[in-house]
């Protein structure tokens, strides 16, 4: 049995049921536009590409995520709590959005409308990425405009599957100035659909998934001749640079697998190598978010220049764009 061609069929089919559940994405802005970029919005509606089977597989990472995680709300017992895929829908424009969990109370009872943004991701990031509080604060935006009226809050909820590995950025609260904010990023969007606008690129981590990355005018770089002994270093670093990103990248799977056999602490020795894991206590920053939302004066009396320095990028041409994590 060959699966190969199958899949590349059925993984098609698989995404357009699961695209169809979002309704005719050609007829209204989406959470997910926003916080994106114009450029590919506009690109996505009148020039739509077929992403490759590899980044279909990693868009139904995403999938996989939310039922997951339905079922362990299912499993504590909180079934009755929320809904999924809940659509919020703005009065006058064709602005939507799709949340993932609404929840209408908290887990004691306590009623209030919670939005959770599940995120399936390779690693869980330091912080969220500006993209992901878009996206939710759109949601809270639309949420509160059809219930004026109560308190309103929302999360990220980062899960690595393959780390096992789950964060909630939570703490989230309707705003209305940035809410305003993406309102007029969106009408921007319609206006760019109707051509009554130009379609500009807006940079972000997501361009490395972004089909239309090729001919982006933020991606151009001028052409120069460059002398062979410098073009052959620069090559040198770009591989030099790619090995030590797929090392990262074992070294943290590696990892996973080792702390799975140790445990959180752990000494020993074999013939050819000494194992040692131990714990390192936790220990206390300053939120500097916090500090800025709580005591803007004392936040600006203590901030200090940070020098400049200078950065170096050498990448292969043609670098083959990878797929998205959703
Ligand atoms: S490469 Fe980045 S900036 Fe360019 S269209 Fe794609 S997402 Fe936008």
């Amino acid at each position: 049995m060959n699966l190969t061609p199958f899949f590349e069929t059925a993984v098609l089919a698989l995404n357009r049921s699961k695209s169809a559940e979002l309704g005719d994405r050609t007829r209204y802005i989406g959470s997910s536009d926003v916080s994106g970029c114009a450029r590919k919005v506009y690109l996505q509606r009148k020039n739509p590409t077929t992403p490759s089977v590899s980044t279909l597989l990693k868009f139904s990472r995403g999938h996989i995520a939310e039922t997951l995680i339905e079922n362990i709300f299912d499993a504590g017992g909180v079934k009755h709590l929320y809904d999924t895929q809940v659509e919020l829908r703005h009065p006058a424009y064709p602005l939507k959005a799709h949340v993932d969990f609404l929840f209408y109370a908290d887990l004691d009872g306590t009623p209030e409308l919670h939005v959770i943004e599940v995120k399936s991701v390779s690693g869980i990031p330091d912080q969220p990425y500006p993209q992901w509080e878009d996206q939710l604060a759109f949601q809270l935006g639309l949420l509160r405009l059809q219930y004026p009226e109560g308190k309103i809050g929302g999360s990220i909820l980062a899960i690595d599957l393959n780390a096992g590995q789950v964060h909630q950025f939570n703490g989230y609260e309707y705003n209305d100035s940035i809410f305003n904010y993406l309102y007029c990023r969106a009408l921007h969007m319609l206006d760019c659909l109707e051509e009554k606008d130009e379609a500009r690129p807006s940079v972000s981590h997501l361009c490395a998934f972004c089909s239309y990355r090729t001919d982006c005018p933020a991606m151009n770089v001028p052409k120069v001749d460059l002398p062979p002994e410098i073009e052959a270093l620069a090559g040198k670093y770009a591989e030099l640079n790619g090995t030590k990103n797929r090392a990262d990248k074992e070294m943290k799977s590696i990892r996973q697998e080792l702390m799975d056999f140790t445990g959180p602490v752990f000494k020993g020795r074999s013939n050819t190598v000494d194992l040692l894991v131990s714990f390192v206590a936790p220990s206390q920053v300053v939120d500097s978010d916090q500090l800025k939302k709580q005591h803007p004066d004392i936040y600006s009396a203590v901030l200090k220049e940070r020098a400049g320095y200078t950065k170096l990028e050498c990448k292969p041409v043609n670098t083959p764009i990878k797929a998205a994590t959703v």
